[in-house]
């Protein structure tokens, strides 16, 4: 649907447990939040992906050197707040931070190889919604920060 009224705007927002199985549960509920905005599948595939990686990465990178026992104190947050066909999600964790945001933001950089990770997760963001930022401090956390506005076909 391309009619869109650019001034209704919505806002969620969830904090979860930094574990593998909330990272299917935080790209269904993103899929679920956007559903007003009547999306294609394919927006909200492209969508559901970019959220997953940030997620992902927020659990294994972030949070990956704290033991099993306290991995039950980190959380993720995860905001969504649309205005007309534009989505903008924040994914926010409180782990180790990144060094050099900028390297790692680079397709195939990865500091986990010995994971299999393949340093593609930023890349896919970044193809996937239109705009992606990245806010990090060592040893304070992460925010990734994207942006896409729907119904681009309509135009
Ligand atoms: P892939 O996503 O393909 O499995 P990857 O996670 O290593 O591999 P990216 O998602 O592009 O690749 O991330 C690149 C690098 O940025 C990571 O290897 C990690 O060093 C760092 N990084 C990403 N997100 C975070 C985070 N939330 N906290 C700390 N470091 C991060
Ligand atoms: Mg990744």
């Amino acid at each position: 649907m391309c009619n869109s009224n650019l001034k209704e705007t919505n806002e969620m927002e969830l904090l979860f447990d930094a574990s593998s199985e909330n990272e299917g549960f935080s790209r269904v509920a993103v899929a679920a939040f956007m559903t007003g905005l009547n999306p294609t599948l394919e927006e909200v595939s492209d969508v559901k992906t970019a959220v997953s990686e940030a997620v992902t990465n927020a659990i294994i990178h972030g949070y990956g050197f704290v033991k099993q026992e306290e991995e039950v104190k980190n959380k993720i947050r995860l905001h969504c707040s649309t205005q007309g066909k534009n989505i903008r999600i924040s994914v926010e964790d409180k782990g180790v931070g990144i060094e050099d945001v900028h390297k790692a933001m680079e397709p195939l950089f990865t500091t986990k190889p010995e994971l299999e990770r393949s340093g593609m997760g930023f890349a896919f963001m970044e193809a996937f919604m239109d705009e992606v930022q990245v806010y990090s401090v060592v040893g304070e956390g992460t925010r990734v920060v994207m942006e896409k506005t729907l119904g681009k076909d309509c135009e």
